[in-house]
């Protein structure tokens, strides 16, 4: 009972402090006290298996982390007005991951801001005005990147310098899986997005995507899917945007980033969440041409941007995914994880799809197999089923049907064993 009164005072202290609208996940919402790998501590001592955040990507309070970020901020952490070799150590290792000529970083401290810069740079370089992004997509909270974020949106306008265009959802979308060239049959939606600019007497500046189309449902990439819309784009004069946000750092497993798995090369690349595993930092990586054409219109600066602490954990976060070879553990325990949800698919009717690369992986939930009727309710049932099984996992999609798994990329075998049980349990009493 006491527990009860608490968790509404909190929330009544809340909302008079934050605003009305919760955002919360769950009803009652969980209060966290602590965090270890991929396990949370409620304030009531129960452990939760985290199957759902993505920022803590090398584990929640990964020791070389910890250890790296109080060194650094026991003795130094300024801004970029001054030299220092942890911003440049940053930039040259994550040059190393990317191909080509994406070595020039501009320093930030979120995801939104990074959208926000790589957006301004497109705008600079190419003279263009339009944007375009996918039709449920989400890049950030900037004004800018609002207008690339329809799923942010609760009133579902588009600015009109947007255009946005249709996911590639083998699924649930007008081309279906198997069909021959379903990659290049979605991207035709391109050409269409980028007439209809033109009949507004617009070019496109940008597109902007996250390769694992994780708020559109977590979709696999489909072959020849990205490479032909970007070649559209860039035939129309427009830039292409990888935004890394959600999909980079192995995340997808088997290569460092998401557009590796589309067989891309963005001319801007953003990153945010994991980069500092919870400490804030964004990062904006292009080419030497872009960046000196955004720096003849802008002084740019960011005051926390670069600084000595951010980089250095950073850093951390690099190290520990090469020695503990995340990479591929996003392959390995990813692949274990779908096939041990789509084995439930035998027992329970409600999944209908099981999707998504490495620790990325969406579960569409439906009431009728050949309809597809959206199994929305049943969606947030199970979240809370699987809440009480003590893992907590996420919601996706434009219809809310989609169950969202995406833990730290630490997540073992044994961790997605205990994921499978619960979510069979959970499907079991609905
Ligand atoms: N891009 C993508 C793909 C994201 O998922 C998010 C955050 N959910 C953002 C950008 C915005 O990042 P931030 O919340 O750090 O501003």
């Amino acid at each position: 009972k006491n527990a009860t009164v608490s968790v509404d005072r909190m929330i009544e202290r809340r909302k008079a402090v934050m605003g009305s609208r919760l955002y919360v996940f769950y009803d009652p919402p969980l209060h966290m006290v602590s965090g270890d790998g991929v396990w949370l501590t409620s304030v009531e001592g129960r452990r939760y298996l985290d199957c759902y955040n993505n920022v803590p990507h090398v584990g929640h309070c990964h020791p070389h982390v910890v250890n790296a970020l109080t060194q650094q901020i026991k003795t130094l952490n300024t801004n970029t007005r001054y030299l220092g070799e942890q911003v440049l150590e940053y930039s040259e290792r994550l040059g190393t991951t990317l191909p080509g000529k994406l070595k020039v970083c501009a320093f930030v401290n979120s995801g939104s801001e990074a959208n926000d810069i790589a957006w301004r740079m497109a705008k600079a370089y190419t003279g263009n005005t339009g944007g375009l992004t996918m039709d449920f997509a989400y890049h950030g909270i900037t004004d800018a990147v609002d207008a690339f974020s329809p799923s942010g949106s609760l009133t579902g306008a588009i600015a009109p310098h947007m255009r946005t265009l249709m996911a590639p959802d083998g699924y649930r979308g007008i081309h279906k899986y198997g069909m021959p060239d379903l990659g290049r049959l979605y991207a035709k939606d391109a050409d269409r997005a980028i007439a209809s600019l033109a009949e507004a007497g617009m070019k496109p500046a940008a597109f902007m995507v996250d390769s694992a189309f994780m708020t559109n449902g977590v979709l696999e990439p489909q072959k020849d899917y990205l490479a032909s819309v970007f070649a559209n784009v860039r035939a129309a004069g427009g830039l292409c945007i990888g935004d890394e946000v959600q999909s980079g750092f192995g995340r997808m497993g088997d290569t460092m980033w998401g557009h590796m798995h589309h067989d891309v090369v963005p001319d801007i690349v953003t990153i945010g969440k994991p980069a500092g595993n919870g400490h804030p930092l964004g990062v904006v990586i292009t080419t030497p041409e872009i960046m000196e054409c955004f720096l003849k219109e802008t002084a740019f600066f960011s005051t926390f941007g670069g600084n000595n602490v951010s980089c250095a954990a950073g850093l951390a976060v690099l190290d520990i995914i090469e020695r503990e070879n995340l990479i591929q553990n996003a392959s390995v325990t990813g692949r274990y994880l779908k096939n041990g949800i789509k084995q439930l698919m035998e027992k329970h009717d409600l999944i209908g799809d099981v999707r998504g690369t490495g620790l990325a992986l969406g579960v569409e939930l439906v009431t009728d197999r050949k309809k597809l009727t959206p199994a929305k309710n049943e969606t947030s049932r199970v979240l809370n089923l699987m809440r009480d099984e003590g893992v907590l996992i996420g919601s996706e999609g434009v219809l809310g049907n989609i169950l969202k798994i995406r833990p730290p990329v630490v997540f073992q075998r044994d961790h997605a064993d205990i994921a499978i049980t619960a979510l069979d349990r959970a499907l079991s009493k609905i």
